[in-house]
């Protein structure tokens, strides 16, 4: 059943709000995080809580065919010292990722790396990342954080790209933002490495289109436009609509599959995950591990307010 047929659109967005606010709110967090239960619901979405729990899953989806994007879970650090543990992570993860051969990039958060500390500290420590990575040739995606942080992104993003010549670099643009029509423009001008999803975080009307028929509406433009440049797409979502109006759009204009792969989040849609595969198409899932999973898991709650049901059985279970 749709969500938003259960609990009807206006509740649903309002649910879909709350739900942000908390992934936010340092109390809930601490509330959350001390819960077994929550955890154990959270994990659904999560590889684990360790390194090599993220490597084994990565090996399991590269068995059926499946891309892996590596994600350690981690954003807003405010104490210098924090970021040295996320750099040796990344850097052992790349390490990994090499050694065993895997199919797999990685994904990062600049707020992970220190940016609201210093962006000194965020592009050294990103620098770090990056060098290692391109040692193995593994590619790297900067995602994207709410609209505060869009223009340092895409700057910080070029300055790797252009100065410091890191071509293993790409990041991610949100549909959801009136800037990205603009952004994307020039993104493909430049022949960046993008992934188009939707937009996660709470943003306010002056910024983001409040209503999900123009979100979606400025998805499949954005991606179809993006297409027809020379530059490579990665289309990130689950809805069935958006895949379908970009994989017919793919068909129409012959698209080569040099140019494009499709991306889902881990344990959502796994079937359909399997199913691009099997139809031939590239398609990466984005597997995030480690113990700071609380905003992570609240943005998937508030995607899909349904996935409240989910917790709710597991609460009366227990
Ligand atoms: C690989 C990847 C990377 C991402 N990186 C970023 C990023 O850097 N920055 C950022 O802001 N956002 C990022 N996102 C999240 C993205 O912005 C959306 O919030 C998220 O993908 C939900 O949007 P949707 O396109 O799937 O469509 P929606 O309109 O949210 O959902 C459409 C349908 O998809 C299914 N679905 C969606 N979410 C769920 C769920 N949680 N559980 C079960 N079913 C679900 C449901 O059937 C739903 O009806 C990323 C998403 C992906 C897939």
């Amino acid at each position: 059943m749709s969500t938003s047929l259960f609990f009807g659109q206006k509740a649903e967005t309002m649910l879909r709000r709350l739900l942000l606010y908390l992934s936010i709110a340092g109390w809930a967090r601490s509330m959350m995080t001390q819960w077994g239960l929550a955890r154990r619901v959270a994990l659904r979405f999560v590889a684990g809580e360790t390194l090599q729990e993220a490597i084994n899953v990565t090996r399991d989806l590269n068995a059926k065919g499946l891309l892996v994007s590596l994600d350690y879970l981690g954003e807003s650090v405010t104490r210098a010292e924090d970021t040295q543990e996320v750099v040796e992570t990344y850097r052992a993860m790349i390490e990994q990722i090499h050694t065993n051969n895997l199919k797999a990039s990685v994904s990062l958060k600049l707020t992970h790396l220190g940016l609201d500390i210093s962006e000194d500290l965020c592009q050294t420590n990103l620098r770090h990342i990056l060098s290692a990575a391109k040692t193995h040739q593994i590619p790297v995606t900067i995602d994207m954080e709410s609209s505060a942080y869009t223009g340092t992104t895409l700057r910080i993003y070029r300055t790797m790209r252009d100065e410091h010549n890191f071509e293993n670099v790409g990041t991610v643009i949100q549909a959801y933002l009136y800037r990205s029509k603009g952004d994307m423009q020039q993104l493909a001008a430049e022949g960046s490495h993008i992934r188009l999803c939707k937009g996660a975080y709470l943003e306010p009307p002056e910024v983001a289109f409040p209503e999900k028929s123009d979100v979606d509406k400025n998805y499949v433009e954005l991606a179809q436009n993006y297409l027809q440049s020379a530059s490579y797409l990665c289309i990130a979502t689950h809805d069935e609509n958006m895949i379908q109006a970009v994989e017919s759009f793919i068909k129409a204009q012959n698209i080569s599959q040099e140019r494009y792969e499709f991306h889902m989040l881990y344990g959502i849609r796994s079937a359909r995950q399997e199913e691009l595969v099997a139809a031939g198409y590239k398609m990466r899932a984005y597997v995030p591990f480690g113990s700071a999973w609380y905003p992570y898991f609240m943005r998937r709650l508030a995607e899909r307010p349904a996935n409240l049901w989910f917790f709710t059985r597991a609460l009366f279970r227990n």
